[in-house]
């Protein structure tokens, strides 16, 4: 439409101009001081499914994000779909359908990019036994074009901040299992990633060494401020490392949030007994009385009852009254194992 407005021609350019410096704006810092990195989730999942050839649904539609520092935890037994889910988002296995961003590059259409910005360390060893740690870390930093000066003191940082300086002359096939691991997860930092993806860090370590890497990890996290994503089947390990954690049961998240938050939803504190025979009964008589919400359940012949607002005196009362034939009877403090059978148990119940 033409305007008589002899101003309109510079009005325009003004908004075009302002319209380009816009598009450029990313690269500035904005007002309220967080940059663009901050702003855009780490991981953005929507909707993302895959299903294997052959029909197995490995992942069931699932939708999360991860804010740039968190250290997300995708929790979940064998067979839960972890690994697929860290397939997809590292590329190497092909959604279904959904999208997944990284740093908001989409890992269907932007695989290079999303490659880019993250690393991944798998359960599998990628390491080159043969070769020095110091040499594993020095191909690596090459093939990512790392420039060599700012590699050898990203290197001197990250071996010093994993406890390995000490090894780096030696090949890496004389490493113990947790020297390898905690090599690989510097490999996977040289490159100074947005998102680092740790598949079951700390499978197939014996326990003094699972701490060990667990420690190394948090020392990381606080040193780089990055996001990462693990996925684990101990429960300590997601109450330890992470700020949020997804529950994965067969393919879906069944719950998400801090582990604090998750235990805050059974309450203070937890009943526990055995019962020699069926649980259904002391269940019930105990449901009656209004000691056992629906959050109570049974595994086996062990039944976990969160008490909520009542004492343990009354239950035990109750138990008494009822003539309920229990025994190791004994309170405690509830965990993130008592928040996964509660969840997993009742679907197991329901499908049953
Ligand atoms: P998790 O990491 O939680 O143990 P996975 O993602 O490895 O779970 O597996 C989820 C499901 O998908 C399992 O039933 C597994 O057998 C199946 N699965 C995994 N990889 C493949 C594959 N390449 N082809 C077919 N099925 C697979």
């Amino acid at each position: 439409m033409f305007t008589s407005d002899p101003n309109s021609h510079g009005k325009r350019l003004l908004a075009v101009s302002a319209a380009v410096a816009d598009e450029q704006r990313p690269a500035l810092r904005s007002i309220d001081g967080l940059d663009e990195h901050t702003r855009t989730p780490a991981v953005e999942v929507a909707r993302l499914r895959k299903t294997y050839a052959g029909g197995v649904e490995a992942v069931k539609g699932i939708d999360f994000t991860v804010a740039p520092g968190e250290v997300f935890g995708l929790l979940g037994p064998n067979g839960a779909g972890k690994s697929t889910t860290i397939g997809m988002l590292t590329t190497t296995v092909v959604p279904s359908s959904g999208s997944a961003r990284l740093a908001g590059y989409d890992v269907a259409t932007q695989p290079l990019l999303a490659r880019g910005v993250s690393s991944v360390v798998f359960q599998d060893s990628v390491v080159d036994g043969a070769l020095s740690g110091q040499a594993n870390l020095d191909v690596h930093a090459r093939l990512w074009g790392v420039p060599a000066p700012r590699a050898k003191r990203r290197i001197e940082e990250l071996v010093d901040a994993v406890g390995l300086s000490d090894l780096m002359a030696r090949p890496v096939a004389t490493y113990s299992g947790g020297q390898r691991r905690r090599l690989e997860i510097a490999r996977a930092l040289v490159s100074s990633p947005r998102v680092l993806f740790l598949d079951e860090p700390t499978v197939g370590l014996d326990p003094r060494i699972r701490h060990e890497l667990l420690d190394a990890i948090v020392g990381l996290r606080a040193r780089e401020n990055m996001t990462i994503v693990v996925t684990t089947h101990y429960l300590d390990e997601a109450q330890r490392l992470c700020d949020r954690v997804a529950i994965i049961h067969e393919g879906r998240i069944v719950s998400l949030d801090s582990p604090e938050a998750l235990l805050a939803g059974l309450g203070p504190e937890i009943l526990e007994f055995r019962v020699d025979g069926s649980t259904d009964a002391p269940l019930a008589a105990l449901r009656e009385r209004g000691i056992a919400r629906a959050d109570a359940f049974a595994v086996g012949a062990r039944v976990t009852v969160p008490l909520h607002e009542h004492a343990a005196s009354d239950a035990l009362a109750a138990i008494e009254s009822e003539r309920l034939h229990v025994t190791e009877i004994a309170t405690r403090i509830p965990t993130l194992d008592d928040v996964y059978l509660q969840l997993t148990g009742a679907r197991i119940a329901e499908a049953a």
